[in-house]
Order: structure tokens, then sequence, then C-alpha cells
């Protein structure tokens, strides 16, 4: 049941009685449980052939690039890219059915986190011509976390970076010892966030609307797994930002991290 309480006013303003309502929310529940599950199911059938159809058009670009057929490798080169924005989509869809039914699971190892944040930067710099990703990685300690799960969010807060820098060209990735935590910072030169809207960005499906001259594809849920995921590990996440300068998303991480 969800109990709501109406105030019925005077003229004045003054409350002058209280109403209740009771609603039975069970059949919301239901509907909504019903959408997570299709969500659920959907998202996973999807990944399938997806995984699939990648490899394939991997192993297409090698076989060209080594008959020199440049023309042809670039053109699958292509399509890989848009098959991963694909597979990253339908991986975020398959996240949040797992966030809401709280089936999330973590895998704990340990790891040379600098190492993680180098090979992030290499997968993401190809993605990008026009940005230069510059590093400065001071935090030297192992990590025992979930590997996969950090790699994601810092790939996030990259990409989200690059896509929200259209005229700027620079992107600074820098870790630091944070009264013995790890932290990472990533900072843009782009578009920014205004302050009222800065804390919402972590909200499922919240999105800033484009600027006059952009818009920006996306769901609106990179943001909402990044957190669940730092937070989870019992780390934080925010950003600092200035409107039309550029933004700074920066998480911290225990060095031993145990799921919530
Ligand atoms: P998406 O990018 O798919 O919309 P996210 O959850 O990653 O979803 O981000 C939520 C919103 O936060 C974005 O729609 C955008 O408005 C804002 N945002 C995220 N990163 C940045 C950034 N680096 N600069 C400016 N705005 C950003």
């Amino acid at each position: 049941w969800l109990v709501r309480a109406l105030p019925l006013r005077n003229e004045a303003g003054e409350i002058v009685k209280w109403y209740g309502t009771n609603t039975d929310i069970t059949e919301q529940k239901e509907l909504q449980r019903q959408k997570d599950d299709f969500l659920g199911i959907a998202s996973h059938e999807l990944k399938t052939p997806i995984t699939s159809i990648k490899a394939y058009a991997q192993v297409m670009q090698k076989l060209f690039l080594r008959s020199g057929d440049n023309r042809n490798a670039d053109l699958v080169g292509k399509m890989n890219r848009q098959i991963n924005r694909l597979n990253s989509l339908v991986g975020d869809l398959l996240d949040v059915t797992k966030i809401s039914a709280g089936r999330l699971q973590f895998n704990y190892e340990t790891f040379d986190f600098n190492q993680l944040v180098e090979e992030v930067i290499e997968d993401v710099q190809p993605t990008t011509t026009k940005h230069l990703i510059k590093k400065a990685l001071s935090f030297k300690k192992e990590l025992t976390g979930d590997r996969d799960r950090i790699s994601q969010v810092i790939t996030n807060l990259l990409t989200n970076a690059i896509k929200y820098s259209p005229e700027a060209n620079e992107i600074i990735i820098y870790t630091e010892d944070y009264n013995g935590e790890a932290k990472l910072c990533v900072q843009d030169f782009g578009i920014g966030i205004s302050s009222e809207k800065k804390d919402k960005v972590f909200e499922q499906f919240y999105r800033v609307s484009g600027t006059q001259e952009y818009t920006f594809p996306g769901l609106g849920l990179g943001l909402y797994i990044s957190s669940e995921i730092i937070n989870r590990l019992g780390g934080k996440i925010w950003v600092t930002s200035v409107e039309g300068k550029g933004s700074t998303f920066c998480f911290s991480l225990p060095v031993k991290q145990l799921s919530i």
C-alpha cells in the first residue's frame, strides 16, 4: 500500500484538515517486475548474437589486413566500432535489470590498478581521432576488487568525456592516493553541467538535453550503473563541473573492496 496525506487549506493558506489516501501498489509492483523481466530476457537474448557477430567481424578485419585490402579492413573497422556501441548499449540494459533485481554480482581479484587504467586508455584512445587522452598516474598500489567492473566505470567516464567535448580536444585522466584509498579522475574541457543538474546525472535514465548546437546519443544509464558499482564496492563517485567550461568526474575506492 502507498499511503499519501494531502492537506486541505483555507483561503489564508493555513492547513485546516488532512486527507489520507491509500493506494494498492501490488499491481504496480507486478507490472514493474514484468517490465524488468522482459528487459532482462530481451537484452540477454540480444547479447548472444551480438557477441558472435563481433567475433566474426574481428576475424574479417584481420583477414583483410593480412591480404593488404585496406579499404575493406577500414570498412569492417567502422562496422566493429558500431558493434561495440551496440554491445555496450545492450550490456547497460542488462546491468540495469540486474541492479533492480539485486543480481549484480562481483568477482574479486588482486590487480595492478595502474595497468588497468593504461589498458582502458589503450582501448578508448582509438575510438577518437580528435581527442588526446593525457595521463598522470601516480597511484601505484594494487587493488583487490572487481577488475572488469572497475574497467567498465573508467571506460564510461572516458567515453563520456569524449562524447561531451565536441570542440575541446584534450582529456586528462589522473590517479592519486586519497587518504590511503585509490582516487581516479577524468577531466574534460567540454560542455560541462549546470550546478542544479550536476547531482542528477547519476540517476537512472537522467539525461541533460543537448546544447543548441549539439545533440548527444545515449540512454542515460552509464553513470547510474557506474555509481551503483562504485557504491557497492564501498567507494564514492562525484563530479565537479562548470557549464561551458568542462567537467571532472572522480571516484575513490578502498584498496581492499568488499561488496555491500
Ligand atoms: P548518457 O551519456 O548515455 O546520456 P550517462 O549516464 O553516462 O548517460 O550520463 C548522464 C548524463 O550526464 C548525460 O546525458 C549528460 O547530460 C551528462 N554527462 C555525463 N558525462 C558528462 C560530461 N563529461 N560532460 C557533460 N555532461 C556529462
